[in-house]
């Protein structure tokens, strides 16, 4: 139902899980992490105890949920999915940590977010799988200790600047997820269209690859987009002349930027003449958090030689005047 945002918002939600890989064999890309937790993984398999906590930081949508579950299915445990946010009080938490079973996974996804109290009782579940509950208050309040089954904590951010140090040093594995390449996300792209079942040529699968800003769930979604272009305009399979006009009207870059990408780069260019410049003030002049522009925008834009970090701020780079057209030498809006 076109006219059903929220329906059609639950559908892409579907797609999402269906393109989701199961195991570490299916998940492509991120060979150091992967290798490293394919071997933990079997240790504790061979002990036969619960997998370290593991902490899992870097940009959304590069795959964090998803090797969450992938671990969960190789340690052939349940896994249990919750967020810093909607854990709200201990008792949430408590009632979360009892219910799990031996050595299965519980999952917290923005894990920056939780409330300090929350994060407290957190500290001994982790380290003795134990916590204590405060029961009444004032002077007939007495505390009891409830014991916990063995479990693995996975925690996920985007902003790991933000983990407290006392929740950080609870985490015996600790991962950051890069951006992927084109290839591997070309890769990415022709395993979820066979899925979905729409036949895809390499140098469309390369196409959409290259403006998904190094990002799974970006490459899945305008695979999705392009596919409804091959649907309705084309033949139904995906080439490179669709996959061209379905990005152009969807208002895609050349280089996958979005519009914070660009409004960045821009105010850099049309306000402070290319920089040097703080975050602070980036942020306060495109109306994003600083931390979100450190740990969400600028790694891609400096990967991809749009922007450098300099001793006195940020500054545009001559590929980004380039890709907007613009000349490093004139001043704009004088
Ligand atoms: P995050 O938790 O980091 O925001 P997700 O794990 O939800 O990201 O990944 C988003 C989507 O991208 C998932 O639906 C998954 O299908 C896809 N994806 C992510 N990483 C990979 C990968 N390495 N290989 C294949 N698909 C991936």
């Amino acid at each position: 139902d076109l006219h059903n945002p929220e329906k059609n918002h639950f559908r892409d939600m579907d797609i999402e899980q269906q393109l989701r890989p199961l195991s570490f064999l299916n998940f492509k890309g991120q060979p150091k992490i992967v290798d490293n937790l394919q071997i933990f993984v079997q240790a504790a398999l061979m002990r036969e105890e619960s997998l370290d906590h593991v902490l899992l930081h870097g940009p959304p949508g590069l795959g964090k949920t998803t090797l969450s579950n992938i671990i969960a299915n190789e340690l052939n445990v349940g896994f249990k999915l919750t967020s810093g946010p909607v854990l709200d009080k201990p008792g949430d938490l408590a009632g979360i940590l009892t219910s799990l079973e031996p050595n299965d996974v519980l999952f917290i996804d923005e894990i920056h977010r939780l409330s300090p109290v929350v994060e407290e009782y957190l500290y001994s579940a982790m380290e003795d799988f134990r916590i204590d509950i405060v029961i009444d208050k004032g002077p007939g309040a007495k505390s009891i200790q409830i014991e916990l089954n063995p479990f693995t904590l996975i925690g996920a951010t985007t902003r790991s600047g933000l983990l407290t140090s006392p929740l950080r040093a609870r985490f015996g594995i600790n991962s950051h997820l890069e951006y992927y390449d084109t290839d591997i996300l070309g890769g990415i792209v022709v395993r979820s269209a066979s899925i979905l079942k729409v036949p895809i040529d390499s140098l469309a699968a390369d196409e959409i690859a290259r403006r998904s800003r190094g990002t799974p769930r970006i490459a899945n979604a305008l695979l999705r987009r392009v596919r409804d272009f091959a649907m309705v305009k084309g033949s139904g399979s995906i080439d490179l002349p669709i996959t061209q006009t379905a990005l152009k009207a969807l208002n895609i870059d050349q280089y996958g930027l979005d519009e914070m990408d660009r409004k960045i780069l821009l105010t850099l260019i049309d306000k402070f003449e290319g920089g040097p410049v703080g975050v602070s003030t980036i942020a306060t002049a495109v109306g994003e958090d600083s931390g979100t522009i450190e740990e969400v925008y600028e790694p891609f834009l400096i990967k991809e030689g749009f922007l450098k970090r300099t001793p006195r701020g940020r500054m545009v780079t001559k590929i980004a005047y380039d890709h907007f057209g613009r000349n490093p030498g004139m001043i704009q809006n004088a």
